[in-house]
This record gives C-alpha cells, structure tokens and sequence, in this order.
C-alpha cells in the first residue's frame, strides 16, 4: 500500500496533548507513525493568553510522572508548553509542524489515503486529535467583523487606558476580564445574569479562584461588571448592548473581545463518512466509548472534541487506544 512513497501503520493527526500521547505509545509499540500538525506542537496551549496560570494539577497534564515541574503549584502556559514541546524533542516524537491535513480518503480494501497542505500519505489507521478550537463562536451581529474585534484573548498590554469589552460566561472570558483591569485597561465585563449567579463546577461556573479577584476588581471600581441580554451593534467606537432588563446602552469601547467558546471542524471527519451527533451545545463524532473507533473501520478519535474533553482524557484514552490499533494491525499481518 504505497502512494506517493510514504506509508505509514498509523497517521496521527494534531499534535496536542492527545497526538503527542499518541505518538509516544506508537513509538513504543513500534509503529510506523507520524503526526501531521497545521500549527505548531502544542497549539492550542501555544494560544492560551500569556502568562495564564491553567486549572488543572500538574499529574492531569504532563506527559511523563514527574516531568513537568511548575514553579506554583499549578502550571503557567509557558511551563506547560516547554513540557509539551520538549517532551516531543526528548522523545524524538516524528512530528510535521505546520503541515494542514486537508482530506481524508479510503482506499479499496483497507486504508487510507491522507491528503495534506504539503503531500499525501498512505496509513493502515488514523488517529484524529484535532481538537475544537477551530471555529470560535460567534455573536453575529453587525461590526463583528471589525478588526478591533477579538475571538481570542493573547495579553492585556495593548488595552491599558483603553474602554475594552470582554463578552463571555465561562472561565475565559473571566480570566480575560482579569488581565484586563489588574492591567490597567478600563474593562466591561458583559455576562449573562443566569451565567454570573452559576456556581456549580459540574454547570462550567467561574473557578472560585478567578471568580474571588474579579469580585475583588469589581468591589474596587477598576472593572464594570454588566448584566446583558444581548449585543445589538459593535461599532467603531462605542458598542450598543441591552442590559438584563432589556435597557439599550452605548458603551465607549477600543476593543471587543467574544470568549463564548469554540466549536471543532469535523469536516475531515464527516467528509470521510463518520457520523456526527449532538452532544450539549455541540457536535462530536460517534465512536465506540471502549475503542474509540468510529464507524469507519480503522479510523480513530481522541481527545477535545470527543466527550472526553479535558488534557487529562486527552492524554489518556491513547494510552488505552494505540495498543488496541497495534494488536489489530499484528493481528492483519
Ligand atoms: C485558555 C484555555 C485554558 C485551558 N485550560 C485547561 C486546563 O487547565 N486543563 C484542561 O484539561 N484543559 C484546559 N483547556 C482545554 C485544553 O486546551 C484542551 O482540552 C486540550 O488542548 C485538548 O487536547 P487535544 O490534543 O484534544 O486538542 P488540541 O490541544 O486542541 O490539539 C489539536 C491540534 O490539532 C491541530 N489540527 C487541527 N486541525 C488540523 C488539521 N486539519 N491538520 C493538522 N492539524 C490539525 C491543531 O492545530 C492543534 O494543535 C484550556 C483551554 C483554553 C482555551
């Protein structure tokens, strides 16, 4: 099975915590693998805001017992993404950074034929980690497309003195919300009421360790607190939103920023024949829960965008996948 000079047992795509994983178990078991990344390794941590102190404990995150040693006790961004990536250097994981897969094909028989933004492989299985930040949701209201207009939040530095918008109900729009005023911005932070009174983890609040400064920020007059309904317009320079009550404001606003969560691309996946279903707010693939082998023979997920969200399944559930792939390859021989 030979396209293009390349064939590969397993082509893992995404190089996140769930790829890297992946490949690690592969390398042990002696597989011919490669991971193909579009962005860099790590990515989506390469894009958490700078400086960002993560929630989750050192023992969910790292990819060796003992390698990642935070400063704190939990990680930053920058310590979490030098374990990433030199674990992958340490472990001379075969991985090609900025490299898109931009479809996936099945062969006559068994196999797959991968096509990239650079070249084509062929691979027995595929493993596909790409995750679900491709699509950042939208408010889709007019002015969104302005460029003072953000789905993502970097650092604060651009916006001190500056009236900024952060719309969100989730931890990332409070951490955003954060940087911002301890920053010497001049944020609003535009939350829905039933969002800002949530205080159950297991309903995605606000970490009590965020929502504490914030409070702190707020109490103290540094950043406004705003209980909306809805963003009407976002202009060039102001923003025209309705509070709870249904009251339209106009706000002075520099910037905006929309943390409302993100979505994954499953084209990949849909276009090759896997089936979607809903799952909460979103779409994942289906896949056998003990395998996670979808209904495409031989093609496997892992890790954000399937139910087992967090870098802790992330990293796990390849552990238990690859050796299930390396026996069904052994047993094909
Ligand atoms: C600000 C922030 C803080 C977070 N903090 C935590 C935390 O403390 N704990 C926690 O458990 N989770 C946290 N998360 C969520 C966490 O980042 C994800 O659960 C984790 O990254 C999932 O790993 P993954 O490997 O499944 O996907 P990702 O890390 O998203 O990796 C997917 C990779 O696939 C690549 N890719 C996508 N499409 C293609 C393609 N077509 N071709 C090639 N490559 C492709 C992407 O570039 C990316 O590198 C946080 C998220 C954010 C945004």
């Amino acid at each position: 099975m030979r396209t293009g000079g390349v064939r590969l047992d397993l082509l893992i795509i995404g190089a996140g915590p769930a790829g890297l994983s992946a490949a690690d178990v592969a390398a042990r078991e002696g597989l011919e693998y490669l991971v193909v990344e579009k962005g860099l390794i790590a990515d989506t941590v390469y894009h958490y805001p700078i400086g960002l102190t993560v929630f989750s404990t050192t023992n969910e995150l790292e990819l060796r017992e003992g390698a990642l040693r935070p400063c704190r006790e939990k990680p930053t961004r920058e310590e979490l993404l030098s374990h990433y990536v030199r674990f992958a250097l340490e472990q001379n994981l075969r991985v090609n950074t900025e490299e898109e897969v931009t479809r996936i094909e099945r062969l006559d028989g068994e196999g797959f034929l991968v096509r990239t933004s650079r070249g084509r492989y062929e691979a027995a299985r595929i493993l596909v980690c790409t995750g679900a930040m491709a699509r950042p949701r939208r408010l889709n209201v007019p002015g969104e497309d302005l460029p003072k207009v953000h789905h993502r939040f970097v650092e604060p530095f651009p916006y001190v003195r500056k009236d900024v918008l952060v719309v969100g109900g989730g931890n990332s729009a409070a951490e955003a919300a954060l940087f911002l005023s301890e920053g010497g911005a001049r944020p609003t932070f535009a939350i829905w009421p039933s969002d800002w009174e949530n205080r159950d983890p297991r309903m995605g609040c606000i970490k009590h360790w965020v929502r504490g400064p914030l409070e702190r920020e707020i109490a103290e007059g540094r950043l406004r607190l705003f209980l909306f309904s809805e963003v009407e317009e976002i202009g060039e320079t102001d923003v025209k939103i309705k509070d709870a009550a249904g009251a339209s404001h106009t706000l002075p606003n520099a910037a905006v920023f929309v943390l409302i969560g993100s979505d994954a691309d499953l084209r990949l996946l849909r276009d090759v024949g896997v089936r979607v279903e809903k799952s909460g707010l979103t779409e994942v693939p289906s896949y056998d829960p003990e395998t996670f082998e979808t209904n495409v023979p031989g093609l496997y997920v892992a890790g954000h965008f399937t139910n087992s969200r967090h870098i802790k399944e992330a990293i796990a559930v390849p552990r238990r996948v690859i050796p299930l792939i390396a026996q069904s390859l052994r047993a094909a021989v």
